[in-house]
């Protein structure tokens, strides 16, 4: 190296070491997102993971005790003017359309939806009512569709492009003993999904699908029935469970909601390219659903 060439690296080097120490832009800064199922276990961790990227959040749940206090929660750390939220049930129809001109009201428009509001609720199916099923449909199918229509249309006239994510389940691929009509409705999801992705491909809305495997800390639905409905569909205690699906797993490690929420995060931020896509989110269980 000549005294010129030493310089210049010298320089550079020094120049990069400044650059790591400043702080990093936030990838979400003053983006809009609205987060459905806002007040459960994978609901408020995207929302903090958003939020923590910048983001304005506005969250809706039907239970409205929750909600009220995870936006007070939020709003004290992240600030008041970026948070909001609503009671919606997300297979009311009119709650839903309500729902999204309020939000956009709020901040402005709308750029991400999070449609992940959900209910886990089977049996055999023998034993399944007209009304269990119809439940299913109702909150995972009808319930995704609607909070995604009203999406569309918001950001398609706002001419910007936009990101839909889904929060679906490795149930949606795979069958799982005694939820048929959760894996059924979980399966449309993941269709609905790629049909969004196609309609929105040439005004740059995207839309991708995130199947996560069993995430037992932090969620409302691994409480009560649906718990002992599956320590039973498995044959084990139901204290037994999160170790079962841990040992199920090709890395041998439990799902948490922040693993979730990293990947919507990776969705709206480090893929632009990704739509009509599934990405799970299983420590590897999906490589041989046999196991
Ligand atoms: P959670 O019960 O903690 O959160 C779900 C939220 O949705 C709750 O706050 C609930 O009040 C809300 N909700 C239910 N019905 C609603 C309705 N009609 N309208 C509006 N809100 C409603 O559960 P979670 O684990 O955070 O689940 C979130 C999503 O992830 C669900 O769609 C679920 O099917 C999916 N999922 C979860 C797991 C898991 O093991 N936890 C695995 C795969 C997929």
């Amino acid at each position: 190296l000549d005294e010129q060439e030493a310089f210049d690296i010298e320089y550079w080097l020094l120049e990069e070491a400044k650059l790591q120490r400043m702080p990093k832009p936030k990838a979400l800064a003053g983006r809009i997102a609205f987060i459905t199922g806002g007040a459960g276990g994978i609901g408020r961790a995207t929302a903090e993971a958003l939020l923590g990227e910048g983001a304005c959040v506005a969250l809706v749940d039907i239970d409205s005790g929750r909600l009220d206090g995870t936006v007070k929660e939020f709003g004290v750390k992240h600030g008041k003017d970026r948070v909001w939220g609503t009671a919606v049930d997300v297979t009311d129809e009119k709650s839903v359309i309500d729902a999204f001109a309020a939000a956009a009201r709020q901040f402005g428009g709308l750029d991400i939806l999070v449609s992940n509001a959900g209910i886990a609720s089977s049996a055999p199916v023998e034993d399944t009512s007209l009304d269990l099923w119809n439940k299913n449909i109702a909150v995972l199918a009808t319930g995704y569709f609607l909070v995604s229509r009203e999406a569309f249309r918001l950001l398609k006239a706002q001419k910007i492009g936009g990101n839909i994510v889904f929060i679906a389940s490795k149930n949606a691929l795979a069958a799982s003993p005694g939820a048929s009509a959760y894996c059924t409705a979980k399966a449309a999801e993941v269709h609905l999904a790629r049909c969004l992705a196609l309609e929105g491909a040439p005004v740059g809305i995207r839309c991708n699908v995130i199947n996560p495997d069993a995430v037992l800390r932090g969620s409302t639905i691994w409480s009560g029935d649906w718990l002992k409905e599956r320590a039973e569909a498995y044959k084990i205690e139901q204290d037994q469970l999160e170790e079962h699906y841990r040992q199920r797993s090709l890395l041998k490690l439990s799902v948490y909601p922040e693993d979730i929420a990293a990947a919507v995060k990776f969705f709206c931020t480090e893929a632009p390219k990704s739509t009509g896509n599934i990405l799970n989110v299983d420590a590897g269980n999906a490589v041989s659903f046999t196991r």
